[in-house]
């Protein structure tokens, strides 16, 4: 349930909410806007409770039943959009945010280049795989702890924030020391554990879209985040799995639109995890830029054919540059214009 608060109701009146809403057992979280406050009611029981329990109440302007099953994520709750906001950088802003770099690090030599090749390009941030998901257990892991090392050491040369992969509950601390951004992949979107620690950090968090999961299951999973207090999450669509076969996964660029009429939560797209092929690469973030995404996590190889995971969608440098032009043509056609 959704208890909207009048313009500048005072203070009382909303501790008067909160109260009433405690001592019926349910908890609560305020989204506090410019000038209004909304009072969320949560738990599994609210339809027991009538509406009217809260619209009586003085300073209460609507009391609504939100009908779908995320409820923190949603602009019911949050009508103003997200902006998370990391160093300087927003992301749910005006401006489009490119995140780029190799799907894992490899060594100091090969994230430093990348680094300053993308951001000699107009990338912003770093992405780059420290513990890597793998489907196999025989596949290249990562390298962990060195990986993390080298990314600090990327960071201090290049100024470059940077966006990388947890995944476990007990790595959290260990990875948030070093990235900006924590990634959950595809495969942990449902790992619930994980989800409550990193809503636990506080720290900034992209939550990419399940393989086979639907935008409902998706939200759903981002109030996991939300419920333990941390805002900072933004959402990232990388394909998910349909019957076609010549691109890896199908990007749903409708889920960008759909995430932004029903979430108040930044939305990115990863064209290369979904693409599958360095090709295909430039037509899924362009699309995915003039559909209204936030930003793209692209992933970037100094030498595609040597990299240890995911060589086959890599741009090289000189393909990422290309990119990032024509990336700025869509970015100022659609009033969004990149630097
Ligand atoms: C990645 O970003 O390198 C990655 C493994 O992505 P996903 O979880 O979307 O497969
Ligand atoms: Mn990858």
């Amino acid at each position: 349930m959704i208890v909207e608060m009048k313009t500048r109701a005072p203070q009382a009146q909303i501790d008067a909410v909160v109260e009433r809403a405690h001592s019926l057992g349910f908890e609560t979280q305020l989204n506090i806007g410019t000038d209004k406050v909304v009072v969320a009611i949560l738990g599994s029981n609210t339809g027991r409770v009538s509406t009217d329990v809260f619209a009586v109440m003085p300073g209460v302007e609507s009391v609504a039943r939100i009908m779908k099953p995320y409820k923190l994520a949603s602009r019911e709750f949050k009508p103003e959009p997200t902006i998370v906001r990391v160093g300087g950088i927003e992301i749910g802003g005006q401006t489009p945010v490119i995140m780029a770099g190799p799907c894992s690090i490899e060594s100091l030599e090969q994230a430093l280049a990348t680094a300053e090749a993308v951001k000699a390009a107009g990338a912003v941030m770093l992405r780059g795989g420290a513990f890597k998901p793998r489907s196999s257990p025989f596949s290249f892991q990562g390298l962990g702890d060195r990986a993390l090392d080298i990314l600090a050491e990327v960071k201090r040369r290049t100024g470059m924030p940077i966006v990388t992969e947890v995944l476990d509950p007990r790595q959290v601390d260990d990875v948030a020391a070093v990235a900006d951004i924590l990634q959950v992949g595809a495969r942990n979107m449902q790992n619930y554990p994980l989800l409550r620690e990193l809503g636990r950090s506080g720290h900034p968090v992209i939550l990419k879209r399940g393989l086979s999961s639907t935008v409902v299951e998706w939200l759903s999973t981002a109030d996991y985040l939300l419920a333990e207090g941390n805002e900072q999450i933004i959402l990232c669509e990388r394909g998910i799995r349909t019957f076609e076969t010549d691109t890896r996964f199908t990007l749903d660029i409708g889920a960008i639109g759909v995430v932004k009429r029903n979430s108040h939560l930044p939305v990115l797209a990863d064209p290369s995890h979904a693409a599958g092929h360095f090709e295909l690469v430039p037509c899924l973030a362009k699309g995915a830029l003039a559909a209204g995404a936030d930003g793209l996590l692209i992933e970037v190889h100094p030498n595609p054919v040597q990299a240890l995971s995911d060589g086959l969608q890599s741009l090289t440098f000189s393909d990422f540059r290309r990119l990032m032009g024509e990336l700025r043509q869509v970015a100022a056609a659609i009033g969004r214009p990149m630097a």
